[in-house]
C-alpha cells in the first residue's frame, strides 16, 4: 500500500532541540525509501525556516517547505476567513515570517481579530485580560492550537490550552483553534502529499493532539513512548473498552522504519 509520513517534531525527533536517540538515522532511512513526508508541529516559538535550521543542526535533513506549523496554518485560515483584517497576535517568539499575507498590529485595542499563539511569559495578566476584553466585545479570537503542555529538558510546561479553557469560561464564548488536534492541519498535509487520509501515518508523542486527533481525521495514528508520553495516560485509555486507542505504539521513532515496512507490505 502507498504510504505517506506525517511526523510531529518535538518529543518525537527532538527534545529541547536535541535529537532523540536513533531519530536522525530513522528519518534518513525512511527518506531514502522514498515515502512522501511532512512535519506537522504546534511549535509557535520558531518559524518554519528556523525549525528547519534547528533540525538540520541536529543532523536531520529537512527543508522549510516540508514543515507545517500552527502559525502557517493559522495564517492560511485568517486569509481565507478574515481577509484584510488587522490582527493582534499574542505569542511567545517571532513567527511573523510564517504569517505573511496577514496584516499585523501591535495595538490590541484596534485589532479586528485576536490570535493566541504559544504560551510563555507574554501570557501575562494584563495581556490575557486584554484578550478577555476582546472576546466579550465580540472580536473573533483564534488560537494557533490548544495544546495543554509541552515537554522540556526540565519537565512539562503549561501551554495555550490551559488558558483557553479559562478564557472561554470567563467570556462564555468558544475560541477556534487551528493546530493539532484540529483536522485542518492533518487534511492540509494529506492534500500536499496527494494521498488519502488512510494512507498517511501520523507519528506523535501527544496521545490526544497527535494520535487520536489524526485517527479522528481518518489517518493512521502511531504513538511514541518519548517526549510527553506518559504510560499511565495510555493505560487509562486502554482500560476504557469503548474509547479510542492508538492504532500503534512504538518505543521511539527509531522503531518507525520497521513498522512502516510492515504496514507497506499489508
Ligand atoms: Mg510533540
Amino acid at each position: 500500500m502507498a504510504l505517506g509520513l506525517l511526523l510531529d517534531i518535538d518529543g518525537v525527533m527532538v527534545t529541547s532541540w536535541k535529537a532523540l536517540p536513533g531519530a536522525v538515522d530513522a528519518v534518513a532511512k525512511l527518506y531514502e525509501r522514498g515515502y512522501p513526508r511532512m512535519f506537522l508541529t504546534n511549535t509557535t516559538s520558531r518559524s518554519r525556516g528556523d525549525i528547519a535550521e534547528a533540525l538540520n543542526a541536529c543532523g536531520f535533513e529537512v527543508s522549510p517547505e516540508e514543515i507545517l506549523t500552527a502559525a502557517k496554518l493559522t495564517a492560511e485560515y485568517l486569509t481565507a476567513n478574515h481577509p484584510g483584517k488587522r490582527v493582534w497576535v499574542l505569542n511567545e517568539g517571532p513567527i511573523a515570517e510564517d504569517m505573511t499575507g496577514v496584516e499585523l498590529t501591535d495595538d490590541p485595542a484596534s485589532a479586528e481579530v485576536v490570535v493566541l499563539g504559544g504560551a510563555g511569559p507574554v501570557f501575562d495578566h494584563r495581556s490575557l485580560s486584554q484578550v478577555l476584553e476582546s472576546m466579550v466585545s465580540g472580536v473573533p479570537v483564534v488560537a494557533m492550537h490548544r495544546s495543554m503542555t509541552w515537554s522540556t529538558a526540565g519537565g512539562l510546561s503549561i501551554d495555550t490550552g490551559v488558558y483557553l479553557e479559562g478564557l472561554e469560561k470567563a467570556a462564555g464564548r468558544k475560541i477556534k483553534a487551528i493546530g493539532k488536534p484540529s483536522p485542518l492541519g492533518f487534511r492540509a498535509a494529506v492534500d500536499l502529499m496527494q494521498l488519502e487520509p488512510n494512507q498517511v501515518i501520523m507519528v506523535g508523542d501527544d496521545m490526544h493532539n497527535d494520535v487520536l486527533g489524526a485517527q479522528a481525521a481518518a489517518l493512521i495514528g502511531v504513538l511514541v513512548r518519548t517526549g510527553k508520553f506518559r504510560d499511565e495516560a495510555l493505560r487509562a485509555l486502554q482500560r476504557d473498552e469503548f474509547g479510542p486507542v492508538p492504532d500503534h505504539v512504538i518505543d521511539s521513532v527509531a522503531d518507525l522504519p520497521a513498522l512502516v515496512q510492515k504496514l507497506a507490505e499489508q
